[in-house]
């Protein structure tokens, strides 16, 4: 397992599709930047709209968390694989179970988690040097990035993830409590 900031972490978004994946889309990154990514590449229909919204996230709660549109996403991963500069993992309910790999996984390199959208490629289960499932039941990008995420990263220091934010949460039983940071 990786510590946050050992290595750079990435999800490949394939096969946005700008009306019908509006909501989990946004959800993905949101996730992504939640759970210990560091940025999230948008492959599929080009669509600034979750762009500016992960932008806006990130702006309001703090951290360094960075988007943008990658038009090739098999010439980038293809790239990526021939340099062999990120380990790719393919999250696919086709995949070797999680428990039974993450621990094969380099954890001193950056690693990008490619996630499909419409039908994936199958040159993608070629290009991944690991493809693995949450599960061999189909359900959604979202809740797989969630858990290998969290598998992989495990505990975050949110001080030190999300520094520089104007809110923060303050976890309360009952109410909903934020600090806000004073204008500068
Ligand atoms: N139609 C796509 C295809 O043919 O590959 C898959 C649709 S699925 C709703 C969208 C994405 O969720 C998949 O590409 C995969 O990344 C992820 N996913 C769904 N179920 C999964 C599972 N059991 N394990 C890992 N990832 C899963």
């Amino acid at each position: 397992m990786s510590s946050v900031g050992a290595n750079d972490i990435s999800v490949l978004r394939l096969g946005h599709r700008r009306e019908r994946d509006k909501r989990i889309t946004s959800h993905l990154g949101l996730t992504a930047r939640a759970f210990g990514a560091d940025k999230i590449i948008l492959c599929g229909e080009e669509d600034k709209s979750p762009l500016e919204t992960w932008s806006s996230v990130t702006s309001r709660f703090g951290g360094n968390f960075d988007c943008y549109y990658e038009p090739k996403p098999l010439k980038f991963l293809r790239n990526v694989s021939k340099n062999k500069s990120s380990t790719i993992v393919h999250l696919t309910m086709y995949g070797e179970g999680l428990e039974k790999t993450i621990s094969k996984i380099p954890d001193d390199k950056s690693i990008i988690i490619v996630v499909g959208g419409t039908k994936v490629p199958g040159e993608i289960f070629g290009l991944a040097d690991y493809n693995i499932s949450i599960g061999n039941q189909p359900h959604s990008e979202v809740a797989a990035l969630a858990i290998f995420l969290n598998s992989w990263v495990g505990k975050i220091d949110p001080d030190k993830r999300f520094e520089g934010g104007e809110i923060k949460v303050l976890p309360s039983a009952r109410e909903k409590k934020v600090f806000i940071a004073e204008e500068e």
